[in-house]
């Protein structure tokens, strides 16, 4: 079978340097196995992701030379490429994890989730505690009258390993570290866990290139790739971009946003500056995103945080 990769970018803003890393390094890994790439716009929260933003980042992709065989405009047979359109194959995911027994609904409010005595991670994400998965079905009953319930999977006391293509070994056992998760949110909207898994199998995707910050949500949805049947594709979580001041880039980073550095630089500027920062252009000389194929290998790039030097770009 041949190598599929793909774009998933959340259009909530323009795209900054770490999103275009994300695509660079995945339309690299792919290609240079011959593979095809796909774009998938998660824009399933409807209201912080319009669709200006989408055809934004399809132009802006197009504007940095990184091509894709299927998506939004291009077509396909995988289609449709927008998760908002997507939502009848993640009901039908849900009703077949509801037939194993193991959806619940959580009438949690977002203050009684976060409260203090909530069981917290190292990086400060909650653990659910797993209040609503002990209620009885009279009190569900009664919850029900009054507030609209997100639905969680429940998840067993069961260590989940996998080894990442850059990063190694890595486990996680899925009711201590991450807890009962969300599948669906209290105001319909589904989550992205099931989203990405339901989408990355139905596209036939074999191969996942994300951030590093996405690595411990790999055993949830290896475990959904389980529970529905699916073959779950290789992974390969590569370290965040830093801002210089060691902050970690967000869309709201002026200097790192599309919207300037295309008045400053060309495309091929970008990709060959941000290649030297992932170790596979020797100089931070312009390259193309073709040129690099022949330079590219995971093995080249780092393993921890990259911050990116001030000046660079
Ligand atoms: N849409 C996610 C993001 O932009 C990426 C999800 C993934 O690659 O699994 O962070």
């Amino acid at each position: 079978m041949g190598t599929v990769g793909r774009f998933a970018p959340s259009p909530s803003g323009r795209i900054h340097l770490g999103n275009i890393l994300c695509c660079m390094l995945a339309w690299l890994s792919a290609r240079q196995k011959d593979g095809r790439v796909i774009l998938r716009i998660e824009d399933l929260d409807t209201a912080r992701c319009p669709r200006r933003y989408a055809d934004q980042m399809e132009e802006d992709l197009r504007w940095l030379g990184l091509d894709w065989d299927e998506g939004p405009t291009a077509g396909g047979p995988d289609g449709p490429y927008y998760q908002s359109q997507r939502t009848a194959l993640y009901q039908a995911a849900l009703e077949k994890l509801e037939a194993q027994g193991l959806v619940y609904p959580c009438f949690c409010t977002r203050a009684e989730l976060h409260a203090a005595s909530a069981p917290h991670r190292e990086d400060g994400q909650v653990v659910y505690a797993g209040t609503c998965r002990r209620l009885t079905p009279e009190e569900t009953a009664a919850k029900m009258e009054r507030r609209n319930p997100a639905l969680r999977l429940a998840v067993p006391d069961e260590t989940w390993s996998f080894v990442d293509g850059h990063m190694g070994p890595y486990s996680e056992n899925l009711a201590r570290d991450c807890g009962d998760f969300l599948l669906r949110r209290s105001d319909g909207m589904f989550a992205y866990q099931l989203a990405v898994v339901v989408d990355d199998a139905a596209m036939g995707v074999t191969e996942v290139v994300r951030g590093a910050d996405l690595l411990d949500s790999t055993p949830r949805q290896l475990y959904l790739y389980r529970l529905l049947g699916l073959e779950p594709p290789a992974f390969f979580h590569f370290p965040l971009l830093l801002a210089p001041d060691g902050r970690r880039l967000s869309k709201r980073d002026a200097d790192a946003g599309l919207d300037t550095l295309r008045g400053r630089m060309t495309a091929t500027e970008v990709l060959g500056k941000l290649a030297y920062l992932g170790g596979f252009n020797p100089s931070a000389e312009p390259r193309t995103a073709e040129a690099l194929l022949a330079d590219f290998g995971w093995d080249k790039v780092p393993g921890k945080d990259i911050r990116i030097p001030k000046g660079l770009f």
